[in-house]
């Protein structure tokens, strides 16, 4: 992809402007999981190994534009940053209003970008004023590429109208360049993992592999509903009626991998308002697909009978991955998931995955080092997968300096 980048620049005692993805899940000050953070890192660093003057910028949560709440401080994100840098990151409020006083070697977090009026609209004023702030900006935040906010897309404009360079972080190009790979010249076969709750929220992505892939594995809900659309009861389980013909569809463009059997509980053990802590305590019952009972809630692939998927992923030379095969929060329903993960890590193919479950399911079956490549956009992932412009990324391309 054709975009400048931040490695190539020369950074000695600039002020460098640097958007990263620092969203991540906080309860009462403590950081949950900081995956997004440890990303970040390596750009920072470099940003200060080439002598620049760091400022970081970020959003967190969903606070009400112009309302500053605590709970959506990036003061955790300072604390944590100080710690993993290993010198004091403080966290600027003002800047919002006036320039920040820094110096090369100095890394300073900018509060959260979402308290400010215009960011979710992408004001030209606010895009102006981030711009202001710096002499190069970098757009590292892969997780919210498809998004044209002024933090994201408007600071882009703005920093390069005024003469600034503008480019992208490594992490950034490291993820497009991974998508780039797997989408644009994959080597054949070309198998997709497509898993979760509902065909609804990824009818796109399945309609876009499909004209691409060699074969789709399906699986979760979105399994149900394409069992449902081969004329088998999928009893109590969830799935969508009103996507069947669209499912229908999608199976005659490429071929579509379902289990032979799978793992149901009778939906009398099931609390819908307590789903997750419901199952821990239900029975899981093996189940052909053409003997689902119309009280069988299908909650995952069983392993018998799953051969020629594991297969078709140990074989693929290029595999890109969304979504668990099941419940695999709860672990009697998780043993599809697992042996999914498994087979990722056993192919020696180009594998790619990307979204909050399939990232959650990789680490609780320990096989990141056996992905090619992990992206921590989901939303994005799932745009890019879909041959959308992520806003953010093509104003890299037309506006940054090469
Ligand atoms: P999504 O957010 O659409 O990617 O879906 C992920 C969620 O789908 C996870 O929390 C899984 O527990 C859930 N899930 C996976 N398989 C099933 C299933 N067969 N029935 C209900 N929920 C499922």
């Amino acid at each position: 992809m054709n975009f400048a980048r931040m490695e190539n620049q020369d950074l000695t005692a600039k002020t460098v402007l640097i958007r990263e993805d620092l969203n991540v899940p906080i309860q009462n000050g403590i950081i949950s999981n900081d995956a997004r953070l440890q990303s970040s890192l390596p750009t920072i660093k470099l940003a200060l190994d080439k002598g620049a003057a760091v400022l970081v910028c970020s959003h967190l949560g969903r606070p009400i534009e112009g309302e500053f709440e605590e709970k959506y401080s990036m003061q955790p994100i300072a604390d944590y940053l100080s710690k993993h840098l290993g010198q004091t990151v403080t966290l600027n409020k003002e800047y919002a209003e006036k320039k920040v006083d820094i110096k090369p070697g100095e890394v300073v977090l900018l509060e959260n970008v979402r308290f400010n009026i215009g960011e979710k609209k992408n004001s030209e004023a606010l895009s102006q004023h981030y711009a202001d702030l710096c002499d190069v900006f970098v757009m590292d935040a892969f997780g919210t590429a498809h998004r044209a906010q002024a933090s994201t897309e408007g600071v882009i404009q703005a920093a390069a109208k005024a003469g600034k360079v503008v480019c992208a972080g490594p992490l950034l190009a490291a993820e497009l360049d991974a998508l780039d790979k797997a989408l644009h010249a994959p080597k054949k076969p070309l198998v997709a993992i497509v898993g979760g709750s509902k065909v609804s929220t990824k009818l796109d992505v399945l309609i876009s592999l499909a004209k691409i892939c060699d074969q789709i594995i399906v699986g979760g809900g979105i399994a149900n509903t394409f069992i449902a659309a081969k004329g088998y009861s999928v009893g109590a389980s969830l799935y969508e009626a009103e996507m069947i013909d669209t499912a229908k569809q999608i199976m005659s463009k490429t071929e579509i991998l379902l289990p032979k059997n799978v793992v149901v509980a009778d939906k009398s053990q099931i609390n819908f308002d307590d789903f997750i802590n419901s199952l821990q305590s239900a029975k899981p019952m093996v189940k052909s697909i053409d003997t689902v009972g119309e009280n069988d809630m299908i909650l995952d692939v069983a392993a018998e009978g799953s051969e020629h998927i594991f297969a078709a992923i140990k074989n693929a030379a290029t595999i890109l991955w969304n979504g668990p095969a099941g419940v695999f929060e709860v672990d009697a329903f998780a043993e599809g998931t697992r042996l999914l993960s498994e087979a990722v890590k056993d192919s020696k193919g180009y594998s790619i995955a990307g979204g909050g479950d399939t990232l959650a399911a990789i680490h609780k079956f320990k096989v990141e080092n056996g992905v090619s490549y992990m992206s921590t956009g989901g939303g994005a992932f799932l745009e890019f997968v879909e041959g959308k412009v992520l806003p953010a990324v093509s104003a890299l391309e037309k506006y940054s300096t090469k």
